[in-house]
């Protein structure tokens, strides 16, 4: 849709940003929706970042990849958690010309619980780096990026420049469970289990608010597990897409098939 208030549209640089802006991504939440309070939008696609780099020590995807380009990635071999790119990628409710545009950014800033890039990266311990303002750059655990239902640790004119996937955890072995309400629905839980050496990592988002990671010393059992999604009292979401209790009960049933998967 046409953003009426909008008086300009620039190149992203560091250190222009005035209250009014955004940062502008792919633009498919941008100009879904109203936004009244916008005055001016920063295309961050100007910075020109490389989308993917692979290095000995994991992948850093640029926060304006887009899902299409995450999605082709073709990974190394000795990267099987690689294949949770499509996976996440095809979680996200929308058409191909959504996924064409939409960046693993957008959706982590946007912090919808059902955001999969939130998923993906926090499930396999990504870190985002931030810049600020100023110039000054630091680093946040994807895990703990997004904040709440649409909230996140970003500060005013900071941005997220990437998230940087380690390569211990793209070696791992992943299991990837989700349900919606409907066939092509939003996320309502979405669970993705990993092997980390003798343990295992069980991340819980969609069903929650913000992503909720179980660490576990070595894979457990069945009654172990739902002991400590019960001890862990997560922040449960509550909206048209599922309520508490439904999202509380399908989580249970995903985690427990995750943890199967990963016992093979
Ligand atoms: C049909 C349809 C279905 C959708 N389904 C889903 C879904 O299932 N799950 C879901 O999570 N979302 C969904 N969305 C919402 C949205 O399209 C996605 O979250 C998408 O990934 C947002 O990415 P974008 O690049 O288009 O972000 P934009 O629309 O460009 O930006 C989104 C917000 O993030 C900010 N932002 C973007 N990049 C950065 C950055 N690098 N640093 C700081 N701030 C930044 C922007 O200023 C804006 O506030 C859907 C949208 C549509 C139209």
């Amino acid at each position: 849709m046409d953003l009426g208030t909008v008086e300009e549209f620039a190149p992203a640089a560091l250190g222009e940003w005035q209250p009014g802006d955004a940062w502008l991504a792919g633009g498919t939440w941008l100009f879904s929706e109203p936004q009244p309070q916008l005055r001016r939008l920063l295309d961050l696609q100007a910075f020109g970042w490389p989308p993917l780099t692979a290095g000995d020590d994991g992948l850093e995807i640029a926060a304006t990849c887009t899902l299409t380009e995450l999605a082709r990635y073709a990974a190394p071999a000795e990267w099987p958690a690689a294949a949770l790119f499509r996976r996440c990628c095809e979680a996200l409710l929308g058409s191909f010309k959504v996924r064409s545009l939409a960046t693993v950014g957008g959706n982590l800033c946007l912090a919808l619980p059902a955001g999969p890039m939130t998923a993906l990266a926090a499930a396999l311990d990504g870190v985002c780096t931030l810049w600020a303002a100023d110039g000054t750059q630091r680093s946040v655990r994807a895990s703990e990026f997004v904040t709440g239902n649409g909230t996140n640790v970003l500060r005013p004119g900071e941005l997220l420049r990437s998230v940087h996937l380690p390569a211990s955890a793209l070696r791992s072995e992943m299991a990837f469970r989700r349900t919606s309400l409907s066939p092509h629905g939003r996320s309502a839980a979405l669970v993705i289990g990993r092997r980390d050496g003798a343990g295992a990592v069980l991340t819980v988002t969609a069903a929650t608010v913000r992503p909720v990671q179980l660490r576990f010393d070595r894979l457990p059992d069945a009654e172990e597990l739902a002991a400590a999604l019960d001890a862990a009292a997560l922040p449960w979401h509550d909206d048209v897409h599922g309520l508490p209790a439904w999202r509380a009960h399908m989580t249970g049933l995903l985690a427990e098939d995750v943890r199967a998967e990963l016992a093979r």
